[in-house]
């Protein structure tokens, strides 16, 4: 068993360039253990991750705030605190907050993430998804 108590959370720090666009608080609840990482990301109004993927998958948790997640099948979708997100493994997707909001939310990443390129403006702003109240 590994206890990792709230106190004692490292890793915290504003994160921008490699990963994401905008200005992102993270911190590391969980730091990898049996190819499972969770970190506890803050998205400031229109940050955003770079497009990526997870090796086994993902889970994000929206826990305060509004955002979007986004892959090439669904297109852009919101987010509202409450709303639980699985990504498939190898699928590619980014996520991040709206543009005039916050948003926090826990992700349960499974294996490798593979990080790509940023997502643009253009494809920020893209017009949302019909049906956009749920996320299925
Ligand atoms: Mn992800």
């Amino acid at each position: 068993m590994k206890l990792i108590h709230g106190t004692n959370q490292h890793g915290t720090g504003i994160k921008s360039g490699s990963q994401f666009t905008g200005t992102v608080h993270s911190y590391l609840t969980m730091p990898a253990t049996d190819n499972v990482v969770i970190n506890t990301v803050n998205f400031t109004p229109g940050a955003r991750t770079y497009w990526h993927q997870h090796e086994h998958g993902q889970i994000l948790q929206v826990l305060a705030g509004e955002g979007v997640v986004c892959t090439d099948a669904d297109g852009i979708r919101r987010l509202r605190a409450g709303d639980t997100v699985w990504c498939p493994p190898g699928e590619r997707h980014w996520h991040g907050a709206a543009a005039d909001s916050f948003m926090v939310h826990t992700a349960i990443s499974l294996g490798q993430t593979s990080w790509a390129e940023p997502v643009t403006q253009e494809e920020y702003e893209a017009p949302k998804a019909e049906g956009d109240a749920d996320v299925q």
